[in-house]
């Protein structure tokens, strides 16, 4: 019989009660180190003192009211936003998928409302991942996880990533812009060089066509600037946010030039959640934050440590990691072998790392972590790699992760 809870997920056999800061136990005391953040998403960590007052105050006022009315905490957070970005105008929404859903809404009514209806398609990557909606399947890369759900839109092209040759060729006239993570999370921590990033702005300027980025996973301060994009020193038309933006609150955002953004004319696209009191509230928190004297700056030095760290482990332990990949607190460790075994094997020191593709074990602990979790979690991984030969037999299968979170008491 199915389960009552729709068994969607491969789910490790572990369940927490609470948290504080970087660490999470269950019912029965067994303690982890949070180097997955809930898929990058608990920024401030668990039980963040501000976030929590500010969510219990705003839900003890008024949770929800609708987009029918002005919402305060709506108008204050897309300011911040605007302040702090490249954007003039922000529209809130749910999800990730969500806030991509509006970036291609957004991208493609920008040009039909120019006079360029024709430019619909956009330029998308191998390895990109922007969400389960069926627009966003479309943009991402992966047939897996499309088949059996019949037609996606059309007008997605797909290129590999950091080939301006493949980008150039596949710039049409029917081309409407370029959708891109500066890191692709979920396809196994990989980086769009700087350069590239530069490239695909001036080959958008030069043709007169839209740079989306799917900053879901690197924005709001993971890799040490509020966006990463800023590193490459450039800013796209649009972007696309979510995950980190509310602490672990659901809350999306799209991010655009006025240019693009007023297109959005009343009416033309909406949602009933979206950007509510308790959401912003939540954003707000997460930005005061992420936003005080510092605070970005430590989130890059505690990267440091934690890549400095990693490639001395790879160095040390290549029989079980090949490469250290990533940028700020998205870090990744290419395995040599099952990845399965590795994240099973580090669940069983009290370690919590998040898969990805290319057999890519990623780590992206919330952006209040300390100098000792760093060292903490360096040292549990070095056990790992000094087990390695042990634990193949704890946990032969991929389904060992089950078994070994079940015995690591
Ligand atoms: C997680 C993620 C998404 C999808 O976000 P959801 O909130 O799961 O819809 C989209 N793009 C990127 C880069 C992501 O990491």
């Amino acid at each position: 019989m199915i389960p009552a809870l729709l068994p969607n997920f491969v789910r490790a056999d572990l369940s927490f009660s609470h948290g504080e800061g970087a660490r999470l136990w269950t019912d029965d005391g067994r303690t982890f180190l949070d180097f997955g953040a809930g898929i990058a998403t608990s920024s401030l960590g668990h039980g963040h003192p501000h976030l929590v007052a500010a969510i219990a105050e705003q839900a003890a006022k008024v949770m929800h009211v609708s987009n029918l009315w002005r919402i305060p905490q709506a108008e204050t957070l897309a300011q911040r936003l605007v302040d702090n970005s490249f954007a003039d105008s922000v529209f809130f929404c749910n999800s990730g998928a969500e806030a991509n859903e509006g970036l291609i809404k957004m991208m493609r009514k920008a040009m039909a409302s120019s006079g360029r209806a024709e430019r619909h398609r956009i330029i998308c990557f191998d390895g990109a991942f922007h969400g389960r909606t069926l627009g966003t399947l479309a943009a991402g890369s992966n047939p897996a996880y499309r088949r059996g759900f019949g037609p996606v839109p059309a007008g997605f092209d797909h290129v590999p990533l950091n080939s301006m040759n493949a980008v150039r060729d596949a710039i049409g006239p029917e081309t409407c812009g370029i959708l891109i993570e500066p890191i692709q999370g979920d396809g196994g921590v990989r980086q769009a060089d700087r350069r590239f990033l530069r490239a695909l702005r001036s080959v958008c300027d030069e043709y007169g066509i839209l740079l989306g980025l799917d900053e879901v996973q690197t924005g709001m301060g993971r890799t040490g600037t509020l966006f990463a994009h800023e590193q490459a020193g450039i800013a796209p038309d649009v972007m696309a946010l979510a995950k980190g933006i509310g602490g672990g609150f659901p809350l999306g955002a799209v991010l655009a030039t006025e240019a693009v953004a007023k297109h959005l004319t009343p009416g033309t696209h909406g949602t009933t959640f979206g950007g509510n009191p308790l959401a912003c509230a939540a954003g707000n928190a997460v930005l005061d934050v992420i936003l005080a004297p510092g605070f970005l700056a430590s989130v890059q030095r505690k990267a440091d440590i934690l890549k400095a760290g990693l490639t001395r482990l790879v160095n040390d332990h290549s029989g079980v990691f090949s490469e250290v990949r990533g940028d700020g607190l998205l870090l990744g460790l290419r395995c040599v072998g099952p990845q399965a075994e590795i994240l099973a094997a580090c669940a069983a020191e009290g370690l919590l790392a998040l898969p990805a593709s290319e057999n890519v074990l990623r780590l992206a602990p919330p952006l209040v972590i300390s100098d000792d979790d760093c060292d903490q979690a360096l040292r549990k991984l070095r056990r790992v790699c000094g087990s390695s030969r042990g634990f193949r037999r704890v946990c032969g299968s991929s389904r060992g992760f089950r078994r070994v979170c079940e015995s690591s008491r």
